[in-house]
């Protein structure tokens, strides 16, 4: 298997290229506008076919590199079917599964840093978004988020998972590339509560700044990015 982990300083996010190996279909999971000619190189040197392009959400704080990339390979786009994009081409439901060659991604609605916000999992590799972070989870302020549907969406769907499950988020602040839900399960902060209202609480009462240029972001990734 192909699996490339890569990063976009500007916005700390994590873009993720998957394939079963040289010579076949690859998929790309939140790519990063500013970045598509990077992937395309990647893509190329490895003699990949771009398929499909999955983004785990609305994003705010970064333009989404999916038209791009549709116009430039003729891949289809994915979402989640609580999107508002429109022009998003296969919309998932929760619990079905991408194929890719002989790969299998199951999409996990995860509600809760936004209500759009969906996880895949594929084998143990979980692409939680924004939903699960290393240390942390997504902020629930803004997007319909909601941080009753994040505790549910972590306590109940992500943290079932297998503890050696890898937990590969959509973004780090602090050069955290991989945890495990074993781990998270254990020291991330925010999950140490005894209750959905201590949880709500803390969300409630993050007073974080919104990520600049919030709207225009936001607007142009219900297109796709184009
Ligand atoms: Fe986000």
């Amino acid at each position: 298997m192909i699996f490339k982990q890569l990063f976009d300083t500007k916005s700390s996010t994590y873009t993720y290229l998957i394939s079963s190996g040289n010579g076949r279909e690859a998929l790309i999971i939140d790519p990063v506008l500013e970045n598509v000619n990077e992937y395309i190189y990647i893509l190329k040197e490895l003699d990949l076919k771009l398929v499909k392009v999955i983004d785990t959400h609305i994003h705010a704080d970064h333009v989404t590199g999916a038209s791009k990339l549709k116009n430039i390979t003729k891949c289809s786009t994915i979402m989640g079917n609580h999107t508002p994009a429109e022009s998003v081409e296969i919309k998932v439901k929760d619990d079905e599964y991408i194929n890719l060659d002989n790969i299998k991604i199951r999409a996990m609605y995860t509600p809760g840093h936004t209500s759009d916000s969906y996880s895949f999992l594929m084998n143990n590799y979980l692409f939680s978004g924004d939903t699960l972070l290393i240390n942390g989870t997504g902020r629930t302020d803004f997007q319909n988020g909601n941080a009753k549907d994040a505790y549910n969406s972590i306590f109940n769907k992500l943290l079932k998972l297998p503890d050696e499950t890898l937990l590969y988020p959509a973004h780090d602040y602090k050069g955290e590339k991989v945890s495990t839900i074993g781990k998270e399960r254990k020291q991330n902060p925010r999950l140490q509560v005894n209750s959905v209202d201590e949880y709500v609480e803390i969300m409630n009462n993050l007073n974080i700044k919104k990520p600049s240029e919030l709207e225009f972001n936001v607007s142009r990734n219900i297109n796709l990015g184009a």
